[in-house]
């Protein structure tokens, strides 16, 4: 049964509001925007058809978080569904339950797939039940440092203390030795508590220098789901993305056909629906193993829609209101319709300053101009000439995405479009971006997780 949204509320902020709202307008839907007190001057509530103010006496983040005085105000306005974007309360099963209850459509999977995938040992361990090859590691959290000895004596050093929560980078530590281990257990126990409100953590063998591949997957609510094939998001800082990529060309086409063959059985046991990405490390003998999903769109989908033609938020809201994939309104009649076109490049362009271990930067941008241009998408955030960016956020600024025929030419492409962008007032990685996409191993597509930390030059 198809249930037609007239209005569709999203519960974040910045870029990822914007790509949402834009998708929605492209609909025929009305858009309704929340924003902190922080955030009222920020751009994108002005780009939403209203904007409310929520979380008046609550900190910068907490208003973002307030499950309850989101969904009153949804009711109040008569809004259809809820897109929650990515972090905030994207995987939070009891904002998505609480959102069924008020007979608001929740855009993303259900409260109980999200319980089932709920953690990254859950994740694991449905990965293993339908045989797709995970990191060895322990099956249950952890609570004392002599399980986690026994663990890393049988698998031997290094190993990674990983917070079942955890996400965006953190909440992971390397441990090369018996005494690091013994001394870093409890700090890492509670340093999860602190960060995502649960201590739990799990062990499990660390691979070094692997290659991040991950799989877009969309399903619907009737069982049909489909890959959207994999990224190449290897180059990152301290676990975090920074540059993504797509197709991963320097794997061999077998290699991503099982990495995406294997993500689809393990979406396809939870009958997944709506948008989703399986996360795999690839080592350096060409081992595939997954590490993670996550139920929600991601920073990086942008690469994917640009090389498969799909608009994925579109779709997100399509499935929602309960069309199947190959309607005429979505238009994936079945996975061998799915062509990938060229190559897309997506670099992060944010307000943190290289030169001083890329501390977030602050202040009024007195100049703000971007390469748009042939093969090139912005998806920009608060970032115009006059804004303030403020603390209290990701320092995200713009994600510029270029697509192109051949990689080289989407490499040159992204280098003249960043070259063309001018940001005077704040600092931003700009440079430094430029560095990493003009290095040989990058356009070789040689690159794995470790390259930013072993090529400290990129930094100059
Ligand atoms: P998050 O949810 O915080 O993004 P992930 O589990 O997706 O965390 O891991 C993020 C990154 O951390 C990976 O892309 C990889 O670079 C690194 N990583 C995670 N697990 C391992 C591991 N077992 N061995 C080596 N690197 C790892």
């Amino acid at each position: 049964m198809i249930k037609k949204f007239k209005r569709v509320l999203v519960a974040n902020r910045g870029e990822i509001a914007i790509r949402i709202f834009r998708a929605c307008h492209e609909l025929g839907i009305r858009t309704v925007a929340i924003y902190s007190n922080e955030d009222k001057c920020a751009l994108f509530r002005t780009k939403a058809d209203e904007s409310y103010l929520i979380g008046q006496n609550k900190g910068p983040i907490e208003a973002y978080l307030s499950i309850d005085e989101i969904i009153s105000l949804a009711i109040k306005k008569g809004v259809d569904a809820i897109h929650p974007g990515y972090g905030f309360l994207s995987e939070n099963p009891e904002f998505a339950r609480k959102c069924e209850e008020a007979g608001i459509e929740f855009i993303g999977p259900t409260a109980d797939m999200m319980d089932k995938l709920g953690d990254k040992i859950k994740c694991k361990l449905v990965a293993k039940s339908t045989g797709v090859p995970i990191i060895p590691g322990v099956e249950k959290p952890i609570t004392s440092e002599e399980k986690a000895i026994e663990f890393a004596r049988q698998c031997g050093y290094p190993v990674m203390l990983k917070a079942a929560a955890g996400g965006g980078g953190r909440g992971m530590r390397i441990v090369k030795s018996e005494d690091e281990l013994i001394s870093s257990f409890n700090s890492a126990r509670s340093e999860a508590k602190k960060a995502f409100g649960i201590d739990d953590i799990f062990i499990e063998k660390y691979l070094e220098g692997p290659k991040h591949i991950e799989v877009q997957i969309i399903g619907d609510k009737y069982g049909n789901i489909v890959h959207l094939y994999e990224r190449d998001c290897s180059i990152q800082r301290r676990h975090q993305k920074l540059i993504e990529y797509t197709p991963a060309f320097s794997l061999p086409k077998e290699k991503r056909d099982e990495i995406c063959s294997d993500a689809l059985k393990i979406a396809k046991a939870v009958g997944y629906r709506s948008a989703g990405t399986l996360e795999f490390l690839v080592d350096k003998y060409g081992n595939h193993y997954f590490i993670e999903m996550n139920p929600r769109i991601q920073v990086e989908h942008t690469v994917t829609e640009m090389v498969t033609g799909i608009d994925i938020v579109q779709s997100q809201i399509l499935i929602a209101q309960g069309y199947e994939l190959n309607s005429k309104e979505i238009g994936i009649v079945s996975q061998d319709d799915i062509k990938v076109n060229g190559f897309a490049i997506q670099c992060r362009i944010t307000t943190e300053d290289p030169s001083n271990s890329f501390a977030p930067d602050t202040g009024k941008i007195d100049v703000y101009r971007t390469g748009s241009g042939f093969g090139i998408r912005l998806d920009g955030g608060n970032g115009f000439t006059g804004s303030i960016i403020t603390p209290y956020y990701d320092s995200l600024l713009v994600k510029i995405i270029s697509h192109s025929r051949t990689f080289e030419d989407a490499v040159r492409k992204a280098v003249r479009s960043i070259k063309e962008t001018t940001i005077s007032g704040v600092k931003t990685n700009s440079a430094f971006l430029i560095n990493v996409l003009t290095h040989e191993k990058f356009l070789k597509g040689d690159c794995d997780t470790s390259f930013i930390s072993q090529n400290p030059q990129l930094l100059d």
